[in-house]
């Protein structure tokens, strides 16, 4: 005789300890309610390892990517230097969404505050985007959760192009400022932790805002007040969020990167749908 398999325990979307489906509460960390059906969705259960979070980031990158040089294939990429081999035309990451002053004040395409930062202007743009985020983001992950990790890197990233805006910056792309979030959350976590190891991180990552800080004066069209932006965000939310060390990632933590990565997948897909418009006619 073969035994049904009876679904009577779950593992607790906070805690992920195994516990009764009948529970009223998580005996782990108390979490009210653990089987209801909105603690329990694919998002709250499904994000377990650090590499989910930044392949997927990197795939959205590259897909945003490959669709802003197909809908405008009148690209002047062709000339071959290799600071615009492969570049999307201007119009079409304005159909995508780049923001800025223009975008913002006068189109009034508030969206693109969160479409920008997954839009790139060239070949080695991307790339030396997608290498600091494989170098940074496991760390961050490791430090504060996956889930504080996609609020730093959505919201650091629209704060530093809403920043840049008011700086008045015109037009701008670019997974930096989401990037520059994220050091600045690294930045609070080794101060505020401090030791040896906290210590070891603020040194490190304090190289990689130097660098970025002496990059951006030395070459022309960099966004700095993204980036400074960016990077005063990421302090700030690190403060607010707090990390792994003092507070372990609760349900709160998971709604906000659950309302994080609706805004960012709705936004994106307007921003395709746009594309395909501006493609058609
Ligand atoms: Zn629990």
């Amino acid at each position: 005789m073969v035994n049904k398999p009876v679904r009577n325990s779950l593992l607790c979307p906070n805690c992920r300890k195994l516990i009764s489906r009948s529970a009223q509460q998580c005996p782990y960390c108390n979490l009210k309610n653990p089987s209801s059906k909105i603690k329990n969705n694919f998002f709250t259960t499904s994000l377990s390892n650090s590499d989910q979070l930044v392949t997927t980031l990197i795939s959205i990158n590259v897909v945003l990517f490959t669709i802003s040089i197909l809908i405008d294939p009148k690209i002047s990429s062709f000339q071959f230097s290799p600071f615009n081999f492969l570049s999307p035309s201007h119009q079409s990451l304005l159909v995508l969404g780049s923001t800025g002053t223009i975008p913002l004040f006068h189109l009034e395409r508030w969206w693109s505050l969160l479409a920008a930062n997954y839009l790139h202007g060239g070949l080695l743009h991307i790339l030396f985007n997608m290498l600091a985020l494989r170098q940074l983001a496991p760390l961050v992950i490791q430090e504060f959760g996956t889930y504080r990790t996609i609020s730093i890197y959505t919201l650091g990233g629209v704060a530093g192009f809403l920043i840049s805006a008011l700086a008045g910056v015109g037009f701008t792309i670019g997974a930096s400022a989401a990037l520059c979030s994220l050091i600045g959350a690294l930045l609070y976590y080794g101060k505020s932790r401090g030791g040896v190891y906290g210590q070891a991180i603020f040194s490190q990552i304090g190289g990689w805002a130097l660098g970025i800080g002496i990059f951006g004066f030395l070459f022309p069209g960099i966004n700095n007040w993204g980036h400074g932006g960016g990077m005063l965000a990421g302090v700030l939310l690190a403060f607010a969020l707090g990390y792994q060390d003092r507070k372990k990632e609760s349900m709160a933590h998971k709604f906000l990167a659950m309302c994080c990565a609706t805004a960012t997948l709705l936004v994106l897909c307007w921003s395709c749908f746009n594309g395909i418009i501006f493609m058609i006619l």
